[in-house]
């Protein structure tokens, strides 16, 4: 049976990858789950990185990581897990698809169906800051021809393998005309590969406001890391929820997949959280892994479920839903419906 490696992370993280976890075992997903220990805990136990070395060559050797959001303490001294992560298994494309599910979810966006593809490892996040003085801290931009090249690659033959007809480049190419200059010249060079593809562009200022408003006319969106984070949540959130989304992040040896949300502490426990986002995430892992039937199982029974109007507390709305219902409880529902 094919190993794959699971982390229940923080917050609400172990509530959703159990009802998670309950609904691909009820479905009878030919999956074997190694857990390990990342966040939270790791960080207490005083190791600043918040995930062991048994934990890398876990999840190096499963080559599949399935995990659960996790919390990242404030302050100096702790890595963001999260960015390590990708960043050390050269996950280098996250891909995050946000459609709107009318008239079951209250969106103010029926149409839209958007895929955000964000470069995963370099820009601000490439993680080179440091104080030049008491009163000033430097974060540098770090954006490369091959990053750029290879995260463009991707969003084209991303939007040829699913069918999408437009690929949409967001940069500040007026500003950072170096760094984000790069970015949109190799987005150009590439979108002239793909003739059968329409391409455009947008600063991302003004692209991020049309994609708010008008996110129909977006198809899928290819951006450097901090703007994808930005842009996926708010494509996130206008589709329904947050909670909602499931993410991707592909590298050439090994993929992670989770939900694009964080550990949301101020539900955490009250075993309130939409399991969706994960849940969707799980879902891009099976695809990912050939288990094309089963995925689509799964998502059919998780679709009756949203189109009966069984929703968590952050879709419930008077107007839509029929049913308010519990983490476990909207689990149990997708399992009936199997
Ligand atoms: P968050 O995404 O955790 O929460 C934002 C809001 O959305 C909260 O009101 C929360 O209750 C709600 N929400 C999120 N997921 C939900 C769900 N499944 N069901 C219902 N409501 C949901 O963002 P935050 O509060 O800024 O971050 C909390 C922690 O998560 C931070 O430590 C952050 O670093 C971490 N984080 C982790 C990841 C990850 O592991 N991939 C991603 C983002 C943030």
């Amino acid at each position: 049976m094919r190993k794959v490696t699971i982390a229940k992370g923080d917050g609400i993280g172990p509530e959703i990858m159990d009802a998670t976890l309950k609904i691909l075992n009820a479905a009878k997903v030919p999956l074997e789950y190694e857990e390990v220990e990342i966040g939270e805990k790791v960080y207490l136990s005083g190791n600043t990185t918040g995930i062991s070395s048994e934990a890398w060559d876990t999840i190096r050797r499963n080559k599949i990581f399935l995990k659960a959001p996790i919390t990242t303490p404030r302050g100096k001294g702790y890595k963001s897990l999260n960015v390590t992560l990708r960043k050390t298994l050269g996950l280098f494309a996250n891909v995050r698809p946000c459609n709107s599910f009318h008239p079951y979810i209250a969106t103010k966006h029926p149409d839209m169906d958007v895929v955000i593809v964000r470069e995963n490892e370099e820009d601000l996040y490439a993680g080179i800051e440091h104080r030049q003085t008491q009163e000033v801290f430097q974060c540098l931009k770090l954006i490369t021809r091959p990053g750029s090249e290879k995260i463009i690659r991707y969003a084209f033959e991303y939007a040829r393998a699913y069918n999408r007809k437009k690929v949409t480049c967001m940069v500040k190419d007026n500003i950072m005309k170096l760094t984000d200059g790069l970015f949109h010249k190799v987005f150009d060079e590439i979108a002239a590969e793909y003739p059968d593809i329409e391409s455009n562009n947008w600063i991302i200022d003004i692209g991020t406001a049309k994609l708010a408003n008008d996110p129909e006319e977006f198809d899928v969106v290819v951006t450097p890391n901090l703007y994808g984070d930005i842009v996926s949540d708010i494509t996130a959130e206008i589709s329904g929820s947050v909670g909602l989304a499931g993410s991707a992040n592909i590298g050439m040896e090994c993929s992670m997949f989770e939900a694009i949300h964080g550990s949301a502490p101020d539900i955490a426990g009250k075993k309130i959280a939409n399991p969706s986002g994960i849940l969707r995430g799980a879902l891009m892992m099976l695809n990912h892994l050939g288990m094309h039937h089963e995925a689509a199982t799964i998502k059919n029974a998780w679709s009756c479920v949203i189109e009966e109007g069984i929703h968590t507390a952050d879709i419930y709305d008077e107007k839509t839903s029929k049913r308010k219902v519990n983490t476990m409880e909207f689990a149990d529902a997708v399992i009936e419906r199997l």
